[in-house]
C-alpha cells in the first residue's frame, strides 16, 4: 500500500475504532474473576489484587490465587492486618516473590496512610509500594474510569499491528503507548464528571476490551482476523504480515548458574531454612543450598553442605534441577542424605513435616527440588 493509501486507511479507521471497540466488548467480554458483570462498578481491591497478580503471570494461574486470597482477605484493611508470613505462604507457587512483600506493604500502606481507602488517581497509585506507572494506570482506569490506557503485553501487539509499528520493543513503547491512547476515543464529558465515575468516558471498558481482543483473537500465532472488530483498519493485516509484529530485539539471556541443593530427611521431615529477607526470593522457605556460581564443583558445594551430626554420606542424584528466573537460567545438582532420628538442626534451620510442605512459602524452583530429592 503506498503511504498516502496507509495514511487514509488509518485516518477513517481511527474514527471508528474506539466505538467498534467498546461494542465489541459489550457481545464478548471475557468472564473473569475478579470483573464483575457489565454494568457494576469494579471494586478497587479486587482490582489491584488482581493486576498484581497478573504481573508476569497468566489469567489461568492466577484465578485460584484470586479466590484463595479474597476469601482469606475480604478487603485491603483485612490484608493490611495479616502477617507477611501468612501472606507469602498464600503466594507460594505464584513465583516473583517479590510481588506478595510489595502486596502485603501496599496493603499496610493503604490502612496506615489513606483510611484503608485507595487513592483513586494514577498519582496517588504510584506512590503505593509495588505499584509502577502500568498498574497504577491499569487500577485507575478500570476501578476508577480515569482516562488512561494501561499497554500490557496484549496491548501491545494489537497496537503494534493495528498500526504496523516498525520499531523494536521495547524502544517502541513509547510509541506503542501514544497510539494505544487514541483507542480510547472521546469523552462524553469533562474531566471532572468522567472521574466521577458517571461511566461516560468507559476507559477502564476500552482497556480491558483491548486487553480481551489480544487474548482472545489477536493472538500470538494465527491471529483471528476474520473474527475481529478493528480488521478494516488494521495495516498489518492489509499487509498480510500480522504475525510478525510487534517486532523485538534479540533478547539477552542471563548467564547460567549452577549449585547444589541438599534434601535431608529424618524420618517423614525435611531440613529447610528461610531464605534472607532482601534479594531473591527473599523471606521464602527452601532447602539448604551451596551458592550458585557459573561452574559447579562438587567438592566446593559440599563445603557448604549442612552439618549434622551422624551424617556421613551424600548421595547425588542422576539428572539436574532446572528453573528459568527472570534474569538467569539455573541448574541444581540434588544431594540426598537421612539423618538419624535425634540430629539437630544446624543453626538458623528446622525440620518440617513432609505432610505439610504445602503451607511452607516454598518457591516453585524449591518444589522441583524436593520433588526430585524425595523421588
Ligand atoms: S485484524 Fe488481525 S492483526 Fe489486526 S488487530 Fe485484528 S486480529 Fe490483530
Amino acid at each position: 500500500m503506498s503511504p498516502v493509501g496507509a495514511a487514509k486507511v488509518r485516518q477513517q479507521a481511527a474514527i471508528a475504532r474506539p466505538a467498534l471497540l467498546l461494542a465489541w466488548y459489550d457481545r464478548h467480554r471475557r468472564v473473569l474473576p475478579w470483573r464483575p458483570p457489565a454494568g457494576q462498578r469494579p471494586d478497587p481491591y479486587a482490582v489491584w489484587l488482581s493486576e498484581i497478580m497478573l504481573q508476569q503471570t497468566g489469567v489461568k494461574t492466577v484465578g485460584p490465587y484470586f479466590q484463595k486470597f479474597l476469601a482469606r482477605w475480604p478487603g485491603v484493611a483485612a490484608l493490611g492486618r495479616a502477617s507477611l508470613d501468612d501472606v507469602l505462604r498464600m503466594w507460594a507457587g505464584l513465583g516473583y516473590y517479590s510481588r506478595a512483600r510489595n502486596l502485603h506493604a501496599c496493603a499496610v500502606a493503604v490502612l496506615r496512610d489513606h483510611g484503608g481507602v485507595f487513592p483513586d488517581t494514577e498519582e496517588g497509585l504510584r506512590g503505593l509500594p509495588g505499584i509502577g506507572p502500568y498498574t497504577a494506570a491499569a487500577i485507575a482506569a478500570i476501578a476508577f474510569d480515569r482516562r488512561t490506557m494501561p499497554v500490557d503485553g496484549n496491548i501491545e501487539r494489537v497496537v503494534s499491528r493495528l498500526f504496523a509499528v516498525e520499531e523494536p520493543l521495547p524502544q517502541a513503547k513509547p510509541v506503542i503507548q501514544k497510539l494505544a491512547a487514541t483507542m480510547l476515543g472521546e469523552a462524553r464529558t469533562g474531566d471532572e464528571k468522567t472521574r466521577a465515575g458517571d461511566g461516560n468516558s468507559r476507559a477502564g471498558d476500552s482497556a480491558q476490551a483491548l486487553m480481551d481482543l489480544g487474548a482472545s483473537i489477536c493472538t500470538p500465532k494465527k491471529p483471528a482476523c476474520s473474527l475481529c472488530p478493528l480488521n478494516e483498519g488494521c495495516l498489518a493485516r492489509l499487509r498480510g504480515d500480522q504475525e510478525t509484529f510487534p517486532r523485538k530485539a534479540p533478547k539477552k539471556t542471563g548467564k547460567l548458574r549452577r549449585g547444589a541443593a541438599f534434601v535431608v530427611t529424618r524420618g517423614d521431615e525435611l531440613l529447610v531454612r528461610r531464605r534472607p529477607e532482601k534479594g531473591l526470593l527473599g523471606g521464602m522457605t527452601e532447602v539448604p543450598g551451596s551458592d550458585w556460581r557459573a561452574a559447579q564443583d562438587d567438592d566446593v558445594a559440599l563445603t557448604q553442605a549442612p552439618r549434622l551430626g551422624g551424617v556421613t554420606r551424600w548421595h547425588r542424584k542422576v539428572g539436574v534441577v532446572t528453573h528459568v528466573f527472570t534474569h538467569f537460567p539455573l541448574e541444581l545438582v540434588v544431594y540426598t542424605a537421612q539423618a538419624p532420628a535425634r540430629a539437630r538442626a544446624p543453626k538458623g534451620m528446622r525440620w518440617v513435616p513432609i505432610a505439610t510442605l504445602d503451607g511452607e512459602a516454598l518457591p516453585n524452583v524449591m518444589r522441583k527440588v524436593i520433588a526430585h530429592g524425595l523421588g
